[in-house]
This record gives C-alpha cells, sequence and structure tokens, in this order.
C-alpha cells in the first residue's frame, strides 16, 4: 500500500522531537504527547507509526530511545548515504558547508560544476570536480543521491546527467520541475534508467508563497506547516 508523503514528513518531525526529548533526558513519551508537540492528533501520530509496526505497548506509551531507534531504521538513517553536490554556486557551497548533514550518515563525496572560476576550489575536505568527470567519478564511487544546485535553466540537463551516472535519487533545489524524458515510441514509456529514480524538491519560495496565502487567510490553515 501507498504511504502519504505527508506521513513521511511528519516521522521526520516526530524524529526531530525525538532527538529534543532525548537531549533533554525525557526517557517515554506517548502518542499524544508526541502530537501535542508536532501539533498533530494522537490519532494521526498512532495513524503514521502503525505503516511501519507497533512500537509502543498499549497504555504505556513509548520509550523514546527505542522508537527513535526504530523511526532512524525506517527513514534509513541508520545507513550510509553518499551524496555529490551539482552546482556549487552560493546554494551549493552553502549546503557543503552546512554541518548538519554529518549528524546522520549522509557524506559528501563529489562536488561537481562546470565553472572555470570554481572547478578545482577546494570546499571542506573536497576538490570541485568538473561535471565531464561526474561519469567516471560514479563508476568508481558508490554515490546514492545528488544533490542539484545549478541555475534553473541547467536543471533538467544536470539532472540527466545524474541519471546517466546511475544515480537513482536527486534532491533537486532549482524550482524547476524535472520530468523523466518522455521516449517517442507508441507507449510513451520512461526510459529505462529514469525508472525508480527519486526527485524531491526543495523550493523554499513556495514556502514562502504558502506563507503569503496563510498569513491572509489563517483560518483556512488545517495543521501547523512542516
Ligand atoms: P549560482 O548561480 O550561485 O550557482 C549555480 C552554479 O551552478 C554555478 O556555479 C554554475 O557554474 C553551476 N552550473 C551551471 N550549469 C551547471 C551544470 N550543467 N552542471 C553543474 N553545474 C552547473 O546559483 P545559486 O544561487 O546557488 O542557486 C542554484 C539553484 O538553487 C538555482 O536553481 C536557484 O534558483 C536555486 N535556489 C537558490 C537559493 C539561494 O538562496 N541561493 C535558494 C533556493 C533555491
Amino acid at each position: 500500500a501507498e504511504i502519504p508523503t505527508a506521513a513521511i514528513s511528519r516521522l521526520v518531525t516526530y524524529l526531530r522531537i525525538l532527538e529534543q526529548l532525548e537531549a533533554q533526558d525525557i526517557s517515554r513519551t506517548s502518542s499524544s504527547d508526541l502530537a501535542e508537540r508536532a501539533g498533530v492528533s494522537a490519532f494521526q501520530v498512532r495513524k503514521d507509526l502503525a505503516y511501519f509496526g507497533r512500537f509502543g505497548t498499549r497504555g504505556m506509551g513509548y520509550t523514546v530511545p527505542i522508537l527513535k531507534r526504530e523511526l532512524v531504521r525506517v527513514l534509513g538513517l541508520n545507513q550510509t548515504w553518499n551524496v555529490v553536490i551539482v552546482g556549487m554556486g552560493r546554494l551549493g557551497q552553502a549546503i557543503a558547508n552546512y554541518p548538519g548533514a554529518s549528524d546522520y550518515q549522509f557524506q559528501y563525496v563529489g562536488l561537481f560544476d562546470v565553472s572555470p572560476a570554481i572547478v578545482g576550489r577546494q570546499v571542506r575536505n573536497l576538490t570541485v570536480q568538473h561535471m565531464d568527470d561526474l561519469r567516471a567519478f560514479t563508476s568508481h564511487n558508490r554515490v546514492d543521491m545528488g544533490f542539484l544546485a545549478v541555475p534553473p535553466d541547467r536543471a533538467q540537463d544536470a539532472a540527466q546527467m545524474l541519471v546517466d551516472a546511475g544515480v537513482r535519487g536527486i534532491l533537486n533545489f532549482a524550482p524547476v520541475v524535472i520530468q523523466p524524458p518522455v521516449e517517442a515510441t507508441v507507449q510513451q514509456e520512461i526510459s529505462d534508467e529514469w525508472r525508480g529514480v527519486i526527485i524531491e524538491n526543495v523550493d523554499f519560495l513556495a514556502g514562502m508563497k504558502r506563507l503569503a496565502f496563510y498569513i491572509l487567510n489563517p483560518h483556512l490553515k488545517d495543521a501547523p506547516m512542516t
């Protein structure tokens, strides 16, 4: 069965709350406590968690470290994720320099750009490489994710290069929709290399637009924004 994207977003929120509880040495919680902290209903919390199993004891709530460990496992955060950043301009450099990713096992293994002014630069412990070398790089290094931080009109081509290089997941920061190219066959099939590729979009301007709407129309808000 499919699981709503919003439920996965909430799992990430519950995990953040569990980390905060752990930091405060709080060892037990409940669906109503998590619900209150996440701004959702207790029913919602139980429903979201039930997609993945039974984590608590009826009437006893949850043990914080155990539920946290389970959510880490469900989200796949107990394994290493090798990430390349494509586009090392303002945003790409900011992402590469942000330390938060290493709280979990996300590690930047390659940084790529096309600009002669940027290729060859040192950013943290890595040297920015040219996009022409992406394919050779991925044939020698496992790469699980690509972060796309190129200008909007370059995003589709750069995404294609990531997919051609075998990268299965793309976090796209460019404000454009990345489309799998449709083959000119009768079936209009998605080409093989794009099958199973997951694209996640990060669009803070979209957040600003939602915010503007909800500031003007607060009574239309269903649940806290996450
Ligand atoms: P930028 O112009 O500073 O950097 C873009 C980089 O991409 C440049 O270094 C350029 O050489 C490189 N590039 C161009 N074509 C490429 C290709 N084919 N392969 C690899 N690299 C290539 O832009 P920015 O401000 O860092 O923004 C990057 C993207 O993120 C844009 O799509 C922008 O709309 C989006 N974005 C930026 C911000 C921000 O705060 N800067 C916030 C949200 C979204």
